[in-house]
């Protein structure tokens, strides 16, 4: 099974993405969290994608569609993957559909996780994550057992500096050119499945396991 996570940055993809990787044993990959591996690790990918990312930009295509691809290569992704935070443009969707096609393949699911702009930056304000293992919490909707402190890893929570409110505004703003005309790719393609994403986490995970069951 082959899916797609649609939705704002803030609007719980993640998190459902690893619920999703969890349930189906298919694996989670996040451009995002490969691009945040690579900046701890000081890689020249980690040095080219945080000046992008610090200013709320998408790194670009070429860079970006490169590593997804060599990713679902991998042996652990023959059974499917789902995708979290890829494709962010339309460029990105193409590239994707034409190498699944070539392999006789398609994305099965697009879920989109949907929440409204007002919710949006309540919620990046209050996220917090876990700089070692990437584990996200909220402040009040998904708060960690102590406060400040990782549940899996003991490690002290940060706030990621694309979380800050000067770089969310960017970031809706990249969403709604760039990103949002994924959901109407999508739809033609017939794979399309909206999901409310303001009901709480569990919620939306059943409606989602609804679709995929
Ligand atoms: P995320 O963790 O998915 O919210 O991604 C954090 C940041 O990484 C984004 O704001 C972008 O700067 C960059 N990024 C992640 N995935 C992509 C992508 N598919 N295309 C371009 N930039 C991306």
């Amino acid at each position: 099974m082959k899916i797609v996570m649609l939705g704002a940055p803030g609007a719980g993809k993640g998190t459902q993405a690893k619920m999703i990787a969890d349930r189906y044993h298919i694996p989670h990959i996040s451009t995002g969290d490969i691009f945040r591996m690579n900046i701890k690790n000081g890689t020249p990918l980690g040095q080219e994608a945080k000046t992008y990312m610090d200013a709320g930009k998408l790194v670009p295509d070429e860079l970006t569609v490169k590593i997804l691809l060599d990713r679902v290569a991998a042996d652990d992704c023959s059974e499917g993957y789902v995708l979290d935070g890829f494709p962010r443009t339309i460029p990105q969707a193409e590239v994707l559909t034409e190498a699944l096609t070539k392999l006789a393949d398609k994305i099965d699911y697009a879920i989109n996780v949907d929440v409204p702009d007002e919710n949006i930056v309540k919620r990046m304000s209050g996220r917090r994550s876990c700089p070692s293992c990437g584990q996200v919490y909220h402040i009040t909707h998904m708060p960690p057992k102590a406060e400040g402190i990782c549940d899996k890893c003991g490690a002290e929570l940060v706030q990621r500096d694309d979380d800050k409110p000067e770089t969310v505004e960017n970031r809706l703003k990249v969403y709604h050119d760039q990103t949002q005309p994924l959901i109407e790719y999508y739809e033609k393609a017939g794979v399309l499945k909206n999901v409310d994403g303001t009901k709480d986490k569990d919620e939306v995970f059943a409606a989602i396991a609804a679709i995929l069951d």
